[in-house]
């Protein structure tokens, strides 16, 4: 368990990441300054080259550093997989779990996150026999002293999408038995266009039922339809990505009146090559965040919060992805609007969002911030 940094350890949530920035300072260091919610970020994709080479060493296989950097380097939506799926094959025990969780939590409190939904790939976990509650129970117990610390975490079961809905039904029963251990909703990851979303209805339903909130990842490769059906057959409340909606004013202005925030995430998308395929053009150096559709998304009426996806697989950091919004266009006033976003999507209940909505409104006043 990494030590405690020399901060402010007994410091409420309410007044953390308050102390540096002041009203004359740039936009960005009020930025950073302010308390952030980061509600679509991979646990498995966090991981820092320095921790897999000291996760593959405790199973007898030297990797370096540069290898790793190599290999999350990805040109396109297949070989990300690839590489999901190579760095989490050091995932074995509860241990390693619990290490990933606690710097993971390190990473979150420097970028000022004071709320975060973090998922966990439970369908990977269950794909390779293993205990995914044993799992869950360690990382739990690596990052609850971060409350302390100014970080409230909850957590989102992933399910794989190219798995099949009985693989998926099996990590929705894994987590509504955790569901008043912090698992608080339940996704579908992985290959968007393998499945249709009818496949996985009553796997949806199943959670619902027994209290868990659902999200999905849909539009991030898929065009409109596939958003559609994410919010109307499964029921989702959030979209993970969601930028295949752009290309549809229609489903814009249906997910607008109906609140459904989508949780984008730009340097995601162009690491990805979600981008250039959204774009239609092969080339991902034609895809720039200049052409990215969140700004059309956000003028739109869409509700979009911010969030890195795979923070070390595509080294990006939250207060980087909103060093994209200014790339983009948008105006200080509406990143400010993304920001505040990541709290009013989150699945907490009232009293702690509003709390966490007010703390994050005052430091805005404080800094003059739009
Ligand atoms: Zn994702």
């Amino acid at each position: 368990m990494p030590e405690a940094s020399p901060g402010p350890a007994s410091v409420p949530a309410d007044s953390k990441a308050t102390t540096t920035a002041r009203k004359s300072d740039s936009f960005a260091a009020k930025l950073a300054s302010l308390p952030k919610a980061e509600l679509h970020v991979h646990l498995e994709g966090s991981i820092e080259p320095a921790s897999v080479v000291a996760l593959a060493a405790r199973y007898g296989q030297e990797v370096s550093e540069r290898e790793v950097e190599a290999r999350y380097r990805t040109p396109d939506f297949v070989s990300f997989l690839e590489a999901y799926k190579w760095v989490t094959s050091f995932l074995r025990q509860p241990q390693d779990y619990a290490l990933i969780a606690g710097r993971l939590a390190e990473q979150l409190l420097a970028e000022g996150v004071v709320y975060s939904e973090v998922t966990i790939s439970a369908g990977v976990m269950l794909l390779r026999h293993q205990d995914a509650a044993a799992n869950f129970r360690a990382i739990r117990e690596a990052t609850e002293p971060y409350l302390a610390r100014g970080l409230r975490l909850q957590w989102i079961f992933d399910a794989v999408r190219q798995f099949g809905a009985r693989p998926a039904k099996d990590v929705a029963r894994v987590a509504v038995e955790l569901v008043n251990e912090g698992v608080v909703a339940f996704g579908l990851g992985g290959d968007e266009l393998s499945l249709p979303a009818s496949d996985f209805r009553d796997v949806y339903d199943f959670v619902a039922a027994r209290g868990l909130r659902r999200v999905a990842h849909a539009g991030e490769i898929g065009g409109p339809q596939s958003v559609r059906d994410a919010v109307e057959q499964l029921g989702a409340e959030r979209i993970g990505h969601g930028i295949g909606a752009a290309l549809d004013p229609n489903l814009m202005a249906w997910l607008a009146e109906r609140g459904i925030p989508l949780e984008v995430c730009p340097t995601s998308n162009l690491r990805t090559g979600a981008l250039a395929r959204q774009l239609g053009t092969a080339s991902t150096e034609d895809a720039t965040l200049r052409r990215h559709p969140l700004p059309l998304l956000l003028r739109s009426g869409v509700t979009i919060n911010l969030s890195t996806d795979d923070p070390a697989m595509f080294e990006t950091r939250l207060t980087r992805e909103y060093e994209t919004l200014s790339e983009m266009g948008l105006t200080e006033g509406e990143i400010v609007r993304v920001a505040e976003a990541g709290f009013t999507g989150a699945f907490l209940p009232h009293h702690e969002k509003t709390a966490l909505l007010e703390a994050f409104r005052r430091q805005a006043d404080l800094l003059d911030l739009p």
